[in-house]
């Protein structure tokens, strides 16, 4: 039987086979340069054993000499690619050494063909026919040459670049990867050596058969490539099963999903998320798409989000979007931007949510807010009705008097034209003080939009008191005021302001009733607190709070008063809360309140 042609070609082709395979994933996946370096190692492991079965079947000394000769260029292609596999797939091993197994290597294959007959041998002198794996095959007879120490310091080279490599990925933790690969390639190109040692000095009398040493590192190779596929293959499905839970999970939570390239500008969408901007399911999506579908209100909002992804930054934003049907949707978008290794933002993947019903619902809520401020707004100047109404009387009173005066001053012959004039201009005054009056009350009691402006807080205090005066008058209640000169506004409606201030101001009062006439003061303050704030409080001399209830005053409905809605501290908070600022009460040390509010300055505006 031809038992040594049968396994060498078998080597061959094996190597070949496995060779190809690896060549093909390659060439699919160009970063897989671990691949390649198979393909080359294997190629020439398997050009490796058909070279020695040249040398084993050769029957002439020349035919012999060639076959050795022709050993040393798969030999090498062996070497670089192993070299180079140690280096890019288990990412170990030293440059210099590398570079020293190469240089050293590519000395030998260069001497190789210098030298005559070869590296290995000085010379050849004969061949004589070995048994070997049940065969006869020629061996050769000649003097070894000094030269092959280069090529058998290669492999020492070798061996200590693939150990000091197989040594930190075992430090690195893989120590599997460690074993298996740099373990059986140190394993067989150690045994593979001593035997070519022992060959080629003539020590035993066999053939080279250094492509069995190198199949067997070839397997290894192999099997931690198959290992890994198999790994790959094993993510890739757990990846499309998360995937597809990711979606599910979406789904219900009527989520959409969508990815933006950030080169191509191009946006891959979800079902959901198509049918949200009013996309159908197939349509080409890109940028300019998706901004013609925002609410030309909110596009510039929009726009500025898109500038600072482009710097890289994650958002999360709230923006309508205007339907082609006319209807208007509310959105709320988050974002995040993926950067390649260069820190360079590439991609964004977000998810959306239509918030419609949440937003309806938010602005339903405001408006009834606003709608109780207002409510409890003009009931509580109907407590101030009487007041008014004194107020209101006394410039009607001088109007009469003034008109009857003027009457009486017609009745004479010579009329007085100089006293009519006086007369009229009073008459004219006491008509504006009226209808100011007026002014103030219907500015406070309309239920207008709410509009933001600056305030100056200062004023709005003056303003107040003015309305409030006969009130505080009749109750025996003195007012003193330490406003701060100089005061920046804050941005916010001036009548709910206005309708904080009176309602404080109407509480203090109250609490103060059962006082002695002497002890029935209030101070009002405004201050700049911290340099961010305004802060505006009511200090009165009454009962306090119960220290227990200090929060629960701005509960809606407490009151301790007879006839109190308690309503007014509930809606002062909200007015309060809306425009960004804080409400609070606390008890003075020598009795009475002092409740405190402060509101952001306003950032656009010069200090008053
Ligand atoms: P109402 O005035 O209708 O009772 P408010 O919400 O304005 O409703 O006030 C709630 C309660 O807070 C009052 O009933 C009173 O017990 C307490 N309160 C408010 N201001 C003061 C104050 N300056 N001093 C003592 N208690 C106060």
């Amino acid at each position: 039987m031809n038992w040594v042609t049968i396994i060498w070609s078998m080597v061959a082709s094996a190597c070949l086979t496995l060779a190809l395979t690896h060549l093909l994933i390659w060439l699919k996946r160009r970063q897989a340069w671990a691949s390649l370096l198979f393909f080359v190692s294997a190629t020439g492991t398997s050009l490796l054993a058909l070279d020695e079965l040249w040398m084993m079947r050769s029957q002439s000394i020349a035919e012999y000499t060639s076959a050795i000769r022709w050993l040393h260029p798969p030999a090498f292609l062996v070497i670089v690619a192993l070299v180079g596999f140690v280096r890019v797939y288990m990412r170990a091993g030293r440059r210099w050494l590398a570079w020293a197994v190469l240089g050293v290597r590519a000395v030998s294959l260069v001497l190789n063909f210098i030298l005559t007959p070869n590296l290995n041998y000085s010379r050849i002198t004969g061949l004589h026919q070995v048994q070997f794996f049940g065969d006869s095959v020629s061996v050769v007879e000649g003097v070894p040459s000094r030269w092959m120490l280069v090529g058998q310091f290669s492999f020492i080279l070798w061996i200590i670049f693939v150990a000091d490599a197989a040594v930190s990925v075992w430090r690195r933790g893989e120590r599997r990867r460690a074993l298996t690969l740099g373990g059986s390639i140190i394993f067989f190109a150690i045994v593979g050596s001593v035997y070519a040692v022992l060959t080629l000095w003539k020590v035993i009398d066999y053939p080279v058969m250094a492509s069995l040493f190198y199949m067997a590192i070839i397997l290894s190779m192999a099997y931690e490539l198959s290992y890994d596929s198999a790994r790959a293959i094993k993510m890739g499905q757990d990846l499309e099963e998360s995937e597809h839970r990711m979606e599910l999970a979406a789904e219900a939570a009527h989520l959409g999903v969508w990815v933006r390239d950030l080169t191509s500008n191009e946006i891959w969408a979800s079902d959901r998320w198509r049918s949200m901007f009013g996309f159908s399911k197939s349509e080409p999506l890109n940028l300019n798409l998706l901004l013609q579908q925002i609410h030309p209100h909110d596009r510039d909002t929009f726009r500025q989000v898109l500038a600072e992804v482009q710097e890289g930054k994650g958002y999360e934003t709230e923006y309508r979007v205007l339907l082609p049907s006319g209807k208007v949707c509310w959105i709320a978008s988050r974002g995040q931007v993926e950067l390649n290794d260069r820190g360079k933002p590439v991609r964004v993947l977000g998810l959306s949510i239509d918030i419609t019903q949440r937003k309806v619902a938010e602005l339903e809520a405001q408006q009834q807010r606003w709608e109780l401020a207002h409510l409890s707004r003009v009931t509580m100047l109907g407590e101030l009705s009487g007041s008014m109404a004194h107020e209101l009387n006394q410039p009607l009173m001088a109007i009469l008097s003034n008109a009857q005066a003027a009457q009486r001053f017609m009745a004479h012959e010579d009329v007085d034209l100089d006293e009519v004039r006086d007369i009229l201009a009073d008459i004219v005054d006491q008509d504006n003080r009226a209808g100011e009056i007026i002014h103030r009350l219907r500015l406070l009691l309309k239920k207008g939009e709410v509009q933001q402006q600056p305030v100056d807080v200062n004023d709005a205090v003056r303003e107040v008191l003015r309305l409030i005066h006969g009130d505080l008058v009749n109750q025996g209640v003195t007012t003193h005021t330490e406003l701060a000169p100089v005061l920046p506004t804050v941005n916010g409606d001036r009548v709910q302001l206005q309708q904080v201030l009176l309602n404080l101001l109407m509480n203090a009062s109250d609490a103060m009733s059962q006082n002695g006439p002497a002890n029935r003061q209030i101070v009002i303050r405004t201050e700049l607190a911290d340099g961010l704030s305004v802060r505006f409080s009511v200090s009165d001399c009454g009962i306090g709070v119960d220290p227990g209830k200090l929060e629960e005053v701005f509960e809606p409905f407490f009151s301790t008063k007879a006839q109190g809605l308690g309503l007014g501290l509930s809606v002062c908070r909200t007015i309060i809360s809306a425009h960004a600022g804080k409400l609070w009460a606390i008890n003075n040390p020598d009795g009475g309140a002092t409740f405190s509010f402060t509101l952001p300055v306003n950032s656009e505006a010069a200090p008053s």
